[in-house]
Parts: C-alpha cells; structure tokens; sequence
C-alpha cells in the first residue's frame, strides 16, 4: 500500500484535487482510502455526495472509545472509503493531535490490514508545517510519499518551501519522501515554466499542470468530482492523467528547500519580467 500525503496552503486545492484524482485512480481499479487531516472536515464531501461524515474526533467525544471501523469510515464513489479526522473543540487543542488519535484509530481497528486490500491510503492535510501537529503524518511515517499542491502565487510557492523545509527534517532520520509538486493552476504569467523550475530548484519535479476550470466548481455544486459529475469533460481527463502519474511515478526525493531570496529571484524571473 503506498500511503501519500497532500499538502499545500490553505485553500489551494488540496481536497478538490486529491479527490478529483482519487477518482482517477478508482476507474483505474485501485483501492483508495481518503482520510481527511483539516478540522474543516470536506476532505471527502465530493466522494460522499455531501458532508455526510461524522469526524473521528466527534465520535469518540460521542461514544467513548468504543468505536466501530463503520462509525468512522465510509464507502464513497468507486468503493473509496471515506474517512474525517475532525478538528478538536475551536479555541481548544491541537488539531495536529486530532489526525494522530484517528491514524492510530485506523490503524488499531485494521483500516491498513492486508485483508483490506487497499492500494492507497491519501491523507489531505492542512497547511504549511510551521504547527508541529500537521507534521506528525510525516514526522511518525504514517504518510511515505508527499506530494505539495502549490500555484504560481507567491504565498502558495511559501508554502511549499516551507512544507519542503519540514519534509528535509524527517526525511534524514525516516522514510518519507517528496513525489512532487502538484501545479493547480491561478493563470499566473508563465506558471507552468516557474513551477517547473522551482521543483528543479527543489530537487523534485512538476509531476503534473492542472489548469483552472470552472467545470471543478459545477460539479462541487453536485457534490461530486468531474469524473463523477461529466465524465466526458475535458478537465475529467486531465485528472485521470495525474491520477496515472502519480500512479507511475518514480521519482522520490529528499527536498532541498530555497532560501528566501533564490524564492523572490524565480518570481521576479518569471513573474515580474513581463
Ligand atoms: P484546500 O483543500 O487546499 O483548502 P479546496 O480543495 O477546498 O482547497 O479548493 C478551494 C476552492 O478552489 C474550491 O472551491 C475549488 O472548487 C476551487 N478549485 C480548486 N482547484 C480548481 C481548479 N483546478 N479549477 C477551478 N477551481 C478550482
Ligand atoms: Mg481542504
């Protein structure tokens, strides 16, 4: 089972792209377990047709500790099964700590067993790792493969500089790995080459271009994803083709971050030239 991490700026992309290409991946025949890691909980909502979900974190303040593995996960689009770490009380705790009590949840109820038969286990965490608390899926290996969904906007490439920071860190002592950057397209001048080059600089590659398309938000009006939704429309394809990116990729790397001028040097390169 390969077990990825999505990370990325808040409101990048993270959910509607991992779903979207879990998607990809489903009508590929691969077996996917999603497991949100936001206190907002709509890590799954397009796989479940709605927020239908109730968090881990909700179910064990509800029920104790007496938790069933169909309390907490459901069957979504394709027989992906559908998991929300939940966030703790707002103003209270550490969200951080909310993915790690579900993983572990997960994982002493069988979620990962041989017998489930899962090819993947995606993890959709908030944020860059500047909190401790979103790091643990890296820290304690329980996501192997990452992957940072970024744009050509300077604060989304922060980001992922800073998410690279993090990965480096864990990378030394354990066996996590970049897979790559996830371009989700802001139609920023010259996006696509500026983000090719930063993963150059990163050490790691652009493992795919998704351009922005107003047919990701109809069908998150449905609840579903495109594949779902219009299965023939062109946007459909292009995350079918990330799905089989990622899905082929072979490319894992320890990331070697920039520094904060070589960061302003690529955007004015690229961006402010023209
Ligand atoms: P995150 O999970 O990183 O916080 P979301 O996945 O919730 O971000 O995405 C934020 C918004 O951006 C959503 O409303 C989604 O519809 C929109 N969006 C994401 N990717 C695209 C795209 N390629 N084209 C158009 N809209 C997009
Ligand atoms: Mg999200």
């Amino acid at each position: 089972m390969r077990k990825v991490a999505i990370y990325g700026k808040g409101g990048i992309g993270k959910s509607t792209t991992t779903q979207n290409t879990v998607a990809g991946l489903v009508e590929m025949g691969r077996k996917v377990m999603v497991v949100g890691c936001d206190p907002k909980a709509d890590s799954t909502r397009l796989l479940l047709g709605g927020l239908a979900q109730k968090s881990v974190l909700d179910t064990l303040r509800e029920e104790g500790e007496d938790v069933e593995l169909t309390d907490i996960r459901k069957v979504g689009y394709g027989g992906t099964l559908c998991v929300e770490s939940g966030g703790p009380e707002p103003g209270v705790g550490c969200a951080g700590r909310g993915i790690i009590t579900s993983i572990n949840m997960l994982e002493s109820l069988g979620a990962y067993e041989e017998s489930e038969g899962l090819d993947y286990a995606f993890y959709d965490v908030l944020g860059d790792v500047v909190c401790g608390g979103f790091a643990m899926p890296i820290r304690d290996g329980k996501a192997e493969e990452i992957y940072i969904v970024c744009s050509g906007e300077m604060m989304a490439m922060y980001a992922a500089n800073n998410i690279s920071k993090g990965i480096m860190k864990f990378a030394q002592s354990g066996s996590v790995r970049l897979g790559g950057l996830i371009c989700n397209s802001r139609n920023v001048d010259n996006e696509k080459e500026m983000i090719q080059e930063f993963a150059r600089k990163l050490g790691t590659q652009m493992i795919y271009f998704v351009p922005r398309d107003n047919d990701v938000q109809r069908a998150e009006i449905n609840r579903q994803t495109v594949i779902d939704w219009k299965p023939e429309a062109r946007q459909a394809d292009e995350y079918r083709d990330l799905a089989r990116a990622i899905d082929g990729n072979e490319m894992f790397v320890i990331p070697s971050p920039l520094a904060i001028e070589e960061l302003e040097k690529l955007l004015m390169d690229y961006g402010l030239m023209n």
